[in-house]
């Protein structure tokens, strides 16, 4: 049996190996899992809820924990770390909430009484990727377990320690064995047996694009149903009557927080032309002033990135590109990389394309209005986006006009549980979140009682 060798990405020491799963271990969790998913299926709504209040309070007991374990395995920060622990706590006890909701139709027919139910779709395999561990699985196993179903997990191959933790938890907390089980293992192995295996009926997947192509083609062979969160360039659009010192203050927060490895990175700014350079002056402090150093250090904004692996892929982008200023990072092990600014020569150049995952950064002016709509809306991608100005219609102009799924205004707003998230165009398919997820992890079915 193969195993992963864990390396903290802050100081590359070892932290502990991990076995991978092999795919018969995969098809003995599926086995499990349907016969627990039965069951639990089959409990009151009530008790289900109960289930997943004792699980959100036992994730409330051990935040501390889990924080710690994120900033070992994945350099976060403390403060972010413990945040998205009590994410994860906040997400189960919103969903506990769903299995006394879980409310469908009277519909009015000739003849007879006609209902509409939700029913849940079985074993859903959840895809995990390394950049928001715990928070993102929470996102797919909470509505998933709500709506009545049965999950199986894989976490990144680099990051499995805090998903292992919480299936720990689950049970700890009583929730029936091999309901939500983590199988820790490589994409190539567990991902794809989530995607072959007839017995798992949906997949959740967040990552990169080119999986998750990959991961729908592999489930249009069952007709399977697939969730997709993948990738981002999300732009933040300055406009000239913008208050352009908060502009600048925060901009560096929407797109370094987590080292920039964030699928909502706002990794363009769009600065209208006639403030461009001001902009880059009150920019210039703000990206110095960005705390990059010891995840464990209170004061710590921002982490190393996840592994040397990635770093290289970052750097690359540094490769002919105009640096206007960096801000600072430490020296020494560890995959460290100091928040980035760059001025592009041209709308095509790479690092304005594509998903650097990474703290960089791309600045570019606009002329109007309808360019910066435009503009923002050149890219394969539409995730996230920021609007900046003091004008309430052009506001509401232009986060109607920009192709993407979540917006906020003279703001950076970042995923709220209670609140949809997904993309347009290639960054997804479907939502996650807000009131409605666990139906996504349900067939509809109407019946029609007669009456005659
Ligand atoms: P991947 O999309 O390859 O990985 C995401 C998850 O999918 C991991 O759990 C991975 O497992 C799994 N996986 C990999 N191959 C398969 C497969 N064939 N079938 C099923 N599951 C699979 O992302 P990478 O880690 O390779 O990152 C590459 C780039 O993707 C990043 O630089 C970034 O640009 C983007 N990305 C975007 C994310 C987002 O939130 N939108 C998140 C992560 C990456 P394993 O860990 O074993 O490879």
């Amino acid at each position: 049996m193969s195993a992963i060798t864990l390396i903290n990405p802050a100081d590359e020491s070892v932290i502990r190996d991990v076995e991978h799963s092999t795919i018969e271990q995969v098809d003995a969790a599926v086995a499990a899992a349907s016969v627990a998913q039965r069951s639990w299926a089959a409990l009151a709504p009530v008790e289900r809820a109960r289930a997943l209040r004792r699980f959100a309070a036992t994730v409330g007991e051990h935040v501390e924990e889990l924080a710690a374990l994120e900033v070992v395995n994945s350099g976060h920060p403390i403060g972010q770390a413990r945040w998205e622990a009590g994410h994860v706590r906040d997400v189960l006890d919103y969903y506990s909430g769903s299995p006394e909701r879980m409310l469908g139709q009277q519909i009015p027919v000739a003849g007879g009484l006609d209902v509409t139910f939700h029913e849940p779709i079985g074993v859903v395999g959840v895809i995990v990727p390394w950049n928001f561990p715990m928070t993102i699985a929470s996102w797919g196993f909470a509505p998933a377990l709500a709506a009545g179903n049965a999950v199986v997990l894989k976490p990144a191959e680099w990051t499995p320690l805090t998903a292992m933790r919480l299936a720990e938890l689950a049970l700890e907390a009583g929730l029936p064995e091999h309901l939500f089980q983590v199988l820790p293992g490589k994409g190539s192995v567990v991902g794809e047996r989530f995607v072959t295996h007839e017995d798992v009926r949906k997949i959740v997947f967040t990552g990169s694009t080119a999986t998750g192509k990959r991961v729908m083609a592999g489930a249009a062979e069952q007709v399977k149903a697939v969730t997709l969160e993948l990738g981002g360039k999300s732009a933040n659009v300055v406009f000239a009557d913008a208050d352009l010192e908060k502009a600048a203050a925060t901009a560096p927060y929407a797109v370094f927080e987590n080292a920039g490895q964030d699928c909502c990175a706002r990794s363009r700014i769009l600065v209208q032309r006639s403030v461009y350079d001001r902009f880059l002056e009150l920019l210039e402090p703000a990206v110095r002033g960005v705390a990059v150093g010891d995840p464990n250090a209170e004061t710590t904004e921002m982490g190393p990135l996840v592994s040397a692996e990635h770093h290289a892929k970052v750097a690359s982008y540094l490769d002919g590109a105009d640096v206007a200023f960096r801000g600072t990072a430490p020296d020494g092990p560890g995959y460290w990389f100091a928040p980035t600014v760059v001025l592009p020569r041209s709308r095509t150049d790479r690092v304005v394309t594509e998903e650097v995952f990474g703290p960089m950064v791309a600045v570019l002016p606009f002329d109007d209005e309808a360019d910066a709509i435009a503009l923002a809306n050149d890219s394969i991608y539409g995730l996230s986006g920021s609007i900046f100005t003091r004008d309430l219609g052009r506001a509401l102009r232009v986060a109607r006009g920009v192709q993407s799924g979540n917006l906020s205004v003279n703001s950076h707003s970042s995923v709220r549980y209670a609140t949809p998230f997904g993309g347009f165009k290639q960054s997804g398919l479907g939502r996650e979140l807000g009131p409605d997820a666990p139906f996504a992890f349900t067939e509809t079915k109407n019946v029609f009682l007669s009456t005659e």
